[in-house]
This record gives C-alpha cells, structure tokens and sequence, in this order.
C-alpha cells in the first residue's frame, strides 16, 4: 500500500493544477493517468478541435482571397494530412509541457493506468493500491454512442477519432446538431467534404434563443452544409464503402458518420460504489458548493460533476477547491457566471442567460440586438454575418447576458462577462469609452437601444 496526502484521478484540467500546487507546498501526492496528461482539452478537445477550426479559417480565407484584391495562381487545396500534423504538434507541444513540469515537482508522483476504488479512501491501479485521505476525482467525460440499431456495426467516427483523420471524407454525415458536431461540420466542409448535419431536434445548438440558433443554421447553410433538423434517427448500415443513415424523413448516403450526440461521464468504471460516492441517473457526481461528494474527504471536479462542460469550469473547479482546502478563501460553485465560447466562423460568443432562460427565471427584460451588418469593424473585415444581442434585467439594471455572433464575437463578449462579475450597472458601462474600431465598442450601443420585451 502507498501512501499519500492526497490522490488525484485523471489528468483534466482541474486535478493536476491542484496536485502541482500541494506538491509546491511539499505535500505528497499522486496523479493517476489511463491515458495522456492534459486529458479531453489538450488531446482531443478544445487544442487539437480549434488548431482544425484555424486551418479551415485559413482554407476559407484564400477561398475568398480575390474578395480582398488578393489573387493567387489557382484555387487553394487543403493537405489534411498537414492538417491533422499540424494540430498533433499543439497537443503534443502542450503534453510534454505538462510532463516536464509534473517532472520538476519532486513530491509528486504521476502513475499510468486505469484506477478504481476499491475501499473508500484505496483505490488500485494495475494491482498497486494507493491511499489517502483526500481524492480528488478528475476522470472527465467521453463521446456517448446513441442506441441506434446498426451504428455499432459500421466504422463511426467519434470527436476523438477524427482529430486523426489524414483523408477527407468525401461525404460526412454527422449525427448531432450541437456544439461539437457543428465546429465538425464547418471545418470539414471547408477542407472540401459535403457535410451534412442530422439533428433531431427544431433548432441546433437548442441551448441557445431561437434567434441566435437560426443565425448559426443560415451561417453554416451559407457554407454548403446539408441541415436536416427534426429529423429522426432510425437506423445507420453500410452502402458498399460508404454508409446510410436511415431517418423518419428520408435516407442520407455518406462517406463517413461522426457521432456527436453528447459526452457521458468516466465513473462507471471507476469502482464509486465501494467508495460510497453516489451518482446521478447519468452518471454524473453530484457535488456540494466546493465540489465535496457525498463522501467526506473525496471530491469530483470537472466534467464527470456535471456542473459545467468546458475546459474553464473544470479549471474554475480547481480554483473553488485550492481557495478553501488551500488558500483560505472562500469561493462556490454558485458564485460562477458561466461563458463559452461555439467555435463556429464566425464564433458565438456566449455569457450568462439567454433571453429565453432570463424570461423561465421571472426576470423582467430589456433586449437589444444588432446585426453584424451594422458593425464597422465587421464590414471592414469583409465578414457580416452574425448578429450581437444583449439582455438585461429592467428592474436590477444590470445585464444578464448576451450572445455575440459574429467576427471576434469570443472576445468581445468578454467585455460584458467583466461587467456581470464586477456587478456593473447598465448605465456604467453605457458611458465607458470603448476603442474604435472593435467590435466591443459597440456594447455601449447595444445598451443604449436596450427596449423592454
Ligand atoms: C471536440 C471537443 C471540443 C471541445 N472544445 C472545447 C472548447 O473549445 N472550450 C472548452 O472550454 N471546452 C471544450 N471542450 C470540453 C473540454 O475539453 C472539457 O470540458 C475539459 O477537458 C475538462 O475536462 P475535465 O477536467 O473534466 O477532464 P478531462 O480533460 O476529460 O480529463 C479526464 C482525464 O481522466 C482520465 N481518466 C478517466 N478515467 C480514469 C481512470 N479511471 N483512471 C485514470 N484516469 C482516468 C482520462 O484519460 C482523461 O485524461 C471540448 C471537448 C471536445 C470533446
């Protein structure tokens, strides 16, 4: 038996940044690993999935290149093979920077292989057994694969699998209208693949407002790519090398099928129930304000919590656990104004509540929007597609979200994450100077047009 003053489960984004800090304390800890330091986001996440976004920008670029008064000898050509190295070299950059600062902590172990608990604060790792009185869990979430009759039969690409695909499809049918299957469906239409998305629901991307999801829909139609929403799946089988999905409103021959219907939480091969930690019906670890589980002295961080999908709430995560075990300070779970990012060109960028969940909560509203079109830095970019639209609450005076879709919309959104955490009024942020020419500087704009809905 090994001992330790804490063990870490998996290599997300939350775990390791905590283990590094107790191990700069001296503290004796141990990081256990299935497969690669960094986990989803450096892997098979966000690093490898926004390097494929850039080259498709890039693609798209010198597409549209005679736009702008540049001309080049012929039409552009994309070397997926190039592609797929190029965004191998960002995970294994990042990789190796985490192994080589993981190294440098002596009082840190990192072990490789699957573990399970096999006692409350035990768990195993290839017939090794660990303990200590602190766990944390780390474990992440993986591609959910649909109960569709054949899919299991076929050679389906996950968001995993197709990080690595050095051939263009010739057709891609992705199953799964949301935000993985979309960023998918636009770069590999911009690599040169029919692209066509089946969704079962009326709008992609459905967390968003109605609006905002049409934009996207007319964004990536403008693109080429097939939108099949509310439609059903029945079935998928082969057809000769390719295969056929089978949906209550027709059939679509492809290429290639990418599942991208959802992630589900790593815990059920984790041994949570000879812990005593409990689960919800999907699988997630429900947690109390500072990520504790039902079981004292074990938490679950990320992903597999259920609280959060991204790579900053995992990283938030850390940062609530490290300011009370560590720190002293005082920090929750329901102090965090969530904000994502839908990396679509041009992007989403999101923060707080939609209109829709600002008019489910009670909130009486004020919304403003503005099109793209009526952005000069966007006209100046050439690309106006995409509309910024802003919510705020008529009685409190202070906003409670916004979506910008359009050129920069993910970082120009930020300037309105600021002001929710800084608890700013409307009327505050109406009167600070912005910078011309941006796409922020419109903010100021959008809440003087503010208008109650
Ligand atoms: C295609 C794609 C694109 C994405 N893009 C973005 C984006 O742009 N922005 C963003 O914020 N988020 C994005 N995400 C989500 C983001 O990657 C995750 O939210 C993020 O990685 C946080 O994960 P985590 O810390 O919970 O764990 P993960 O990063 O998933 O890591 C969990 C680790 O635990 C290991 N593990 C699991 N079980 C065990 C076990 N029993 N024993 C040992 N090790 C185990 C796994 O191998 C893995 O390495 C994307 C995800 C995908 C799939």
């Amino acid at each position: 038996m090994r001992e330790y003053d804490a063990i870490f489960i998996g290599a997300g984004q939350a775990g390791p940044f905590l283990a590094a800090r107790m191990a700069a304390m001296g503290r004796k800890v141990v990081l256990i690993e299935r497969k690669f330091l960094g986990g989803t986001c450096v892997n098979a996440g966000c690093m490898p999935t926004k390097a494929l976004v850039a080259s498709a920008k890039t693609a798209e670029v010198a597409r549209r290149a005679a736009e702008y008064g540049v001309k080049l000898s012929g039409p552009p050509t994309v070397d997926m093979a190039a592609v797929a190295a190029r965004a191998r070299k960002v995970t294994l950059d990042a990789r190796s920077g985490l192994a080589s600062w993981f190294d440098s902590l002596e009082t840190m172990d990192v072990v490789y292989g699957h573990s399970k608990f096999i006692a409350t604060k035990t768990v195993a790792v290839d017939g090794k057994r660990y303990t200590a009185p602190q766990i944390f869990i780390n474990v992440g979430a993986r591609p959910q694969i649909p109960d569709v009759p054949g899919l299991v039969d076929v050679p389906y690409l996950t968001s995993t699998s197709i990080i690595a695909l050095e051939e263009l499809p010739r057709h891609l049918v992705i199953l799964g209208g949301s935000y993985i299957g979309l960023e998918f469906a636009q770069m590999y239409r911009r690599f040169g693949a029919e692209v066509t998305v089946i969704e079962r629901g009326q709008h992609l991307a459905s967390r968003e407002d109605t609006d905002i999801s049409e934009a996207i829909a007319d964004i990536l139609s403008k693109d080429g790519i097939n939108l099949f929403r509310d439609h059903k799946l029945i079935s998928v089988a082969k057809d000769g090398a390719g295969i056929v999905v089978r949906t209550d409103k027709g059939d679509v021959y492809g290429s290639h099928v990418l599942v991208a219907v959802g992630r589900q939480p790593n815990t059920d091969d984790l041994g949570l129930e000879f812990a005593g930690v409990e689960t919800d019906r999907r699988g997630f670890i429900p947690v109390d304000e500072r990520l504790q589980t039902n079981v004292e002295g074990i938490w679950a961080l990320g992903d597999c919590n259920g609280r959060g999908a991204f790579t900053h709430t995992s990283y938030n995560d850390f940062e609530i656990v490290a300011a009370s075990l560590l720190d002293g300070g005082d920090r929750k779970l329901s102090d965090r104004i969530l904000g994502y990012g839908l990396y679509i060109d041009p992007p989403l960028g999101r923060v707080g509540m939609t209109e829709q969940q600002a008019r489910d909560a009670g909130h009486r509203i004020k919304v403003s929007t503005r099109p793209m079109s009526r952005v000069g830095r966007a006209v100046e970019k050439g690309e106006t597609q995409g509309l910024m639209k802003l919510v705020a609450d008529a009685e409190t005076d202070r906003v409670l979200g916004a979506a910008f879709l359009g050129v920069g919309g993910d970082e120009a959104v930020y300037g309105v994450l600021e002001a929710m955490n800084l608890d700013s009024t409307t009327e505050k942020l109406r009167w600070a100077m912005p910078i011309h020419p941006t796409v922020g500087e419109l903010v100021p704009t959008l809440i003087g047009d503010l208008k109650e809905a």
